[in-house]
């Protein structure tokens, strides 16, 4: 049976054309997806396009726009049988990561996909990636979508969601997922990762979380920071969560200054979860150096191979279901949609 698929226009360099003026990328409104892409009519589903106005460049995505955009997916669920997101790359990553905590008991793909170049544009990557995207959403296994959960597709990889970071600015393969294989490598066929698969069909509805706490900051360490600069961040008022990105597997300075501002926050009740900035793999090991002891003893917890888009996000989920904060803690150190290995 041919499947129904909903394709979400949101803006990103896929669809832009040149500003004649000043020469600019900008996002314009195309009305239907087939004038840009004949090809899709050959795929075996029933494809509607929506676009998602006002259309973005991905840099201006936020809290709101993923309320916006979660509950367009909310809406139309029972409608169709999978969903792909056109997207700017920029924040894919955080999308994708916010979505995957916020569509809770999701049963159908949703696939974010975007591109480097225009639709527009000859040599653009956008053709292969819409159409491998949606043929993905279309297929089954064993009468159930193939793909239940939220991922980003693109230059022939199909990635979990909140696994991923935009890696490259300039190459077509511009998404790495350095904690997580590859769910699916498309070549002459389109190849899946079976174990990795997150099958999650637990029959309950679907649930989408539509309140996300931004009250929260992220920390990049670096050596010479300023116990000043710190303590502006911490001390802002209604300050919930940090996402501290810390050296190598989780440590920070053993300066009893730096050290005695993160301990003073957290028995405030600001949370703080440490993550590496190692982008090329690893995790986050409280504990294993003498640095990381430091941080451990002030309350930090562990995101362990979470990526800085994933922590981002999960702290707003987190913060946003108002649970009390030594839940919120416990759920940091664990995953609740693949989003880390422990
Ligand atoms: N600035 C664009 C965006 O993220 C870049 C892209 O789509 O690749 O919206």
């Amino acid at each position: 049976m041919k499947k129904k698929i909903l394709i979400i226009y949101t803006g990103g360099t896929i669809g832009m054309i040149q500003n004649q003026e000043n020469g600019a990328l900008e996002p314009f409104e195309f009305s239907d997806i087939y004038s840009q892409l004949p090809m899709l009519k050959l795929i075996n589903g029933d494809i509607d396009f929506k676009t998602l106005l006002p259309l973005i460049d991905s840099s201006d995505t936020n809290p709101d726009f993923w309320i916006r955009l979660a509950n367009f997916i909310g809406e139309n669920y029972n409608n169709y049988d999978g969903f792909v997101i056109l997207h700017g790359t920029d924040t894919m990553a955080y999308t994708a990561s916010a979505l995957s905590f916020m569509l809770e008991n999701l049963a159908k793909p949703v696939i974010l996909t975007g591109s480097q170049l225009p639709l527009g544009v000859v040599r653009s990557d956008g053709r292969d990636n819409i159409m491998a995207a949606v043929e993905i959403a279309t297929d089954e296994f064993e009468g159930e979508p193939r793909i239940q959960e939220v991922c980003i597709y693109f230059e022939n990889g199909l990635y979990r969601g909140n696994r991923t970071y935009k890696a490259n600015a300039e190459k077509f393969n511009a998404f790495a997922s350095p904690n997580f294989h590859k769910i699916a490598k498309v070549g002459v066929s389109i190849t899946y990762n079976l174990s990795d698969i997150h099958y999650k069909n637990t029959g309950l509805p679907l649930i989408v979380h539509t309140e996300l706490d931004s009250h929260i900051a992220l920390i990049k360490l670096y050596p010479g920071i300023q116990t000043q600069m710190l303590r502006s961040v911490l001390t802002i008022p209604d300050l919930h969560g940090v996402v501290l990105e810390t050296f190598g597997a989780g440590n920070a300075p053993s300066d009893e200054n730096f050290l005695s501002l993160i301990k003073e926050a957290s028995e405030k009740g600001i949370v703080f979860v440490n993550v590496s900035q190692c982008k090329d793999g690893g995790s986050v090991k409280m504990g294993l150096y003498e640095a990381s002891v430091g941080l451990n003893k002030c309350g930090v917890v562990s995101g362990a191979d979470m990526t800085t888009e994933a922590a981002v996000s999960k702290l707003m989920y987190l913060f946003g279901t108002k649970m009390p904060i030594e839940e919120i803690k416990y759920w940091l150190q664990r995953p609740i949609r693949g989003e880390m290995t422990v």
